[in-house]
């Protein structure tokens, strides 16, 4: 009986440890980082000089990308979605990310 109370009093610790630590421990995402780079042509050949069209996606909502023509398989039908929808999700500051095509 003590066995048992001892693995349950366990359980229910480490359970509520991991709770907490998931809390802490979360990650924010920027949902428009998967969004723009769903809009690139997904190649993924690093062309952009970033590892991957996620990388690149990154880059643009980080601001350190000025042209999204450096995506270089990219053609108008990848890049102006992008600049539409740049348009319509602001930063949390509410400035917009500067790039062009
Ligand atoms: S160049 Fe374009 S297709 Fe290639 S990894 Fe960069 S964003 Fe993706």
């Amino acid at each position: 009986m003590a066995a048992f109370i001892t693995l349950a009093v366990m359980g229910l610790l480490l359970g509520l440890g991991l709770a907490i630590s998931a809390d802490y421990l979360k990650v924010e995402v920027d949902q428009r980082v998967q969004t723009i780079s769903d809009m690139l042509p997904q190649y993924n050949c690093g062309a952009c000089g970033y590892p991957g069209c996620a990388g690149f996606a990154e880059g643009i909502v980080e601001g350190k990308v000025e042209k999204l023509s450096d995506c270089k398989p990219g053609k108008d039908e990848h890049y102006n979605p992008i600049l539409e929808y740049i348009k319509d999700h602001p930063n949390p500051d509410g400035s917009i990310i500067k790039v062009i095509k």
